[in-house]
């Protein structure tokens, strides 16, 4: 049993108040390993290792941070094999997806940031008879808070711009999720990140969370997780001027038309529908469907769903695995029974799974629900689990009136071949995010965020390194 450990000033250490927390297998519902549950005491050790480290880390050429960062990148990729099996043990996920997806990807973050900061440049504007220029000038000290769903894909995309940009970083990953956290502080000391420049307390939201969102020398905090505790932190954040970059909940509209490419859109609806166990942010959950193939896609989208295996992650055959704990399975197994309540007939799924010899973990069959209203609870509240509704429409105006009739905005996906008609829709939707003919397909360079209750600011490409960098405009007036 891996017992995990802070990473505080370059070193592996305990907390300092000696407990933890249990740490579970989604996979079978047991106990596996323990993390760290650290205090303010701990968040407060980090906090001056990462203020001593600053000065120097700041001043480091470009070239050299990029060294470092793309040298983490390589060490990933070389651990492909641990890191994705620690995700799948943590999460519950198929091994397979933390292969293909999550660990592909947090390499990915460190070498596109450590990439882009050389091609990151600041602005001039020229007077008659002066000069404006605009410094860009890392924060201080920054906190990072991140989410279960996809643990190390999303720790990485928060810690790699912040680094790049010349901070120096707290960060807290998931207290449900830490293992990978763990093992990438094992390779930042591998990779000779000097010691402070980047530091991980692991423990429980409302003491570490709270305690980075609090702390006065901590400057900005980017926080991907519920909108519940995005609105704790702006509250706690706002009144004392932190930066703040808030990626939350949401509620994804699918919107498919009848002259859409069919096989293509049955096929990615499946994966936007079940992938994670539809646990990712931007798993499309609302499914609308054009009238003239309503019944057609029911069909074939049932017998689709029917077939998806489910079961232990280490099995290459499984679609979906565990969902993350015990409470979260509680909350989506909760939400069909309300679907049951408000009317809807389940057509798929609709409850636990038992696979032989893994009968304590945390399964659910992948869920089809129709006949529901567009502002009933289940349709408008996020459940982050492999729970799907299905609806038809017939008019462009109806449908847009209920993909945009929930408090989220974050993605959704459209799906014709009609150009006038997708570019019409792209522009209505209430969504920082919207794939036509596609989904998930991400290029690190773009904007990513959401709208209303899904978010603040956006991450990705330049638009990170702006939050973690202040602009400083100097003017020099001509001699
Ligand atoms: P969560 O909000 O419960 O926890 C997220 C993080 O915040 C965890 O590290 C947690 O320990 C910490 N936290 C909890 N209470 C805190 C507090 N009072 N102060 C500071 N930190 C605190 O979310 P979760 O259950 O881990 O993740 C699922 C949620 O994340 C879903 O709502 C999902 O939509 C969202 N999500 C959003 C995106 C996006 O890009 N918009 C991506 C992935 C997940």
């Amino acid at each position: 049993m891996q017992t995990i450990q802070n990473y505080i000033g370059g070193k592996l250490v305990a907390p300092a108040g000696g407990n933890y927390l249990d740490l579970y297998d989604p996979a079978t519902g047991q106990v596996y390993s323990k993390v760290p549950d650290s205090d303010a005491g701990d968040v407060e050790r980090a906090v001056i290792a990462a203020r001593k480290a600053f000065p120097a880390w700041s001043a480091t050429s470009v070239d050299n941070r990029a060294r470092i960062m793309e040298r983490i990148a390589d060490f990933i990729e070389a651990k492909l094999d641990k890191l994705a099996e620690a995700e799948s043990l943590d999460n519950g996920k198929p091994v397979w997806l933390a292969k293909q997806v999550d660990i592909p990807r947090a390499s990915a973050n460190f070498r596109f940031f450590a990439r882009a900061i050389t091609q990151f440049s600041s602005q001039a504007h020229e007077m008659t008879d002066a000069i404006n220029y605009t410094l860009r000038q890392p924060l201080g000290v920054v906190g990072t808070i991140s989410p279960w769903n996809l643990p190390l894909y999303l720790f990485t995309w928060k810690v790699a711009p912040a680094l790049a940009a010349g901070n120096t970083v707290i960060a807290k990953p998931s207290e449900v999720t830490p293992l990978t956290a763990y093992l990438l502080a094992e390779i930042c000391v591998e990779a000779g990140l000097p010691p402070g420049v980047f530091n991980i307390i692991h423990g429980d939201g409302a003491k570490v969370g709270a305690e980075i969102t609090r702390h006065p020398a901590i400057k900005a905090i980017s926080f991907t997780g519920s909108t519940r505790v995005g609105a704790e932190i702006a509250r706690v954040a706002a009144p004392v001027f932190k930066k703040l970059s808030l990626e939350m909940g949401g509620k994804n509209p699918n919107i498919i038309f009848a002259d859409c490419d069919y096989e293509r859109m049955l096929d990615t609806t499946v994966r936007s529908s079940f992938a994670n166990q539809g646990q990712i942010c931007l798993c499309g959950s609302r499914i609308f469907v054009e009238r003239p193939i309503y019944e057609r896609f029911k069909a074939d989208f049932i017998a689709r769903t029917k077939a998806l295996k489910v079961g232990h992650p280490s099995d290459d055959s499984v679609k979906l695995g565990a969902v993350v704990s015990k409470p979260h399975y509680d909350k989506v197994l909760s939400y069909i029974e309300i679907a049951k309540e408000e009317g809807g007939t389940i057509l798929a799924g609709g409850h636990a799974v038992h696979p032989q010899g893994f009968e304590n973990g945390w399964y659910i069959a992948p869920t089809i629900i129709e006949g529901l209203s567009a502002d009933c609870r289940t349709n408008t509240e996020e459940i982050f689990g492999p729970v799907v509704t299905i609806m038809p429409f017939d008019t462009e105006a109806e449908v847009l009136d209920y993909a945009n009739g929930t408090d989220y905005g974050l993605s959704c996906t459209i799906w014709t071949e009609h150009l006038s008609r997708a570019n019409r829709m792209a522009k209505e939707i209430h969504a920082g995010i919207v794939w036509v003919n596609t989904w998930l397909q991400r290029d690190l360079r773009t904007p990513f965020g959401g709208v209303k209750n899904s978010g603040v600011g956006r991450e990705g490409g330049f638009e990170a390194l702006r939050f973690f960098t202040e602009a400083k405009n100097v003017c020099i007036r001509y001699g």
